[in-house]
């Protein structure tokens, strides 16, 4: 057999770079007329709650960074559920399964109050670098868990970092789950293709412009700065949220409580729901509702 690696990726015959290309694609496209209840645009928020994982991961040992995931439990969260309570806004929080078991009440509090737990990893790993039988029981024992923790049984997933491995998508399949939300093929939902066969799995499209992650991160040691600031971040969300309307399509944003959760930021989430309910139009609901939805309703 051909060892591809040693090639280098000029000399690679169209075999080959074809069907690394065709692997994971995007095939039919699942966009409702209109959304539940004739609402025209779809609104559906993200938290990924990795808290203490983001460190964990690297195999790094901060005390200091093990304290800012720490404000993720203690502040981050808790901010974000008032406010969702506040206007009555449904959402979905993706949780590395050690996060879940660092902060149990947290997840049973999120799910009590109408929120969807989606999987979110083991321990914030890569999947890009494991292998097909270590993926597939990382993902099986994450869903274990948070299910033992909030009593409700993942029906999508997010992969860590949106790392997507080669494995990944078999493996979703395999579980039975319904959605995945780390690809960027779209802006409206689709349904994931494995080598030109269609899976039945709705990827509910997300986007780094769409993410606090990119404008808000920071780390001391290494040359990384927030760069935009938070009305410019809203600016950007606000716009992504107004052609979503206009073309009644899907605003999908993924925020981390330990980068939205601060005095001086969470106001953007406010204004975001603030803007879409005077709309009066605009469907508010979790990451499972809208890939089902869409899936079930799609226009053809
Ligand atoms: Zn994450």
């Amino acid at each position: 057999m051909t060892d591809y690696s040693k090639m280098e990726p000029w000399q690679w015959p169209e075999a080959h770079w074809r069907g690394l290309v065709n692997h994971v694609r995007a095939g039919r496209t699942y966009k409702p007329k209109s959304w539940k209840g004739g609402a025209r645009c779809a609104f559906a928020l993200s938290f990924d709650s990795d808290h203490e994982t983001n460190e964990l991961r690297d195999g790094g040992k901060s005390v200091g960074r093990m304290a800012w995931g720490q404000y993720g439990n203690r502040v981050g969260v808790p901010m974000i559920l008032n406010l969702l309570k506040k206007y009555d806004v449904p959402a979905t929080f993706f949780v590395p399964a050690v996060a879940a078991l660092l902060h149990p009440d947290e997840q049973r509090r999120v799910v009590a109050e109408g929120h969807e737990i989606g999987l979110h990893s083991w321990i914030h790993e890569l999947n890009s670098v494991l292998s097909y039988d270590d993926e597939r029981n990382i993902m099986m024992r994450s869903a274990d868990t948070l299910e033992k923790v909030t009593g409700v049984r993942v029906v999508g997933s997010r992969t860590a970092s949106w790392d997507f491995s080669p494995h990944t998508l078999r493996i979703t399949k395999e579980m039975g789950l319904a959605y995945d939300t780390s690809l960027m093929a779209d802006i409206d939902c689709y349904e994931l293709l494995l080598d030109g066969e269609p899976t039945g799995v709705v990827e509910l499209p997300v986007e780094w412009i769409r993410d606090d992650a990119p404008y808000f991160m920071m780390l001391r040691f290494q040359n990384l700065r927030p760069y935009t600031p938070p009305e410019g971040v809203f600016d950007i969300f606000r716009r992504e949220f107004e052609a979503a309307y206009e073309e009644g399509g899907i605003f999908q944003l993924t925020c981390h409580p330990h980068m939205i959760g601060y005095r001086s930021r969470i106001w953007i989430i406010e204004e975001l729901i603030r803007l879409a309910k005077a709309k009066g139009d605009v469907w508010f609901a979790t990451h499972a509702d809208v890939a089902a939805f869409a899936r079930d309703n799609a226009a053809d």
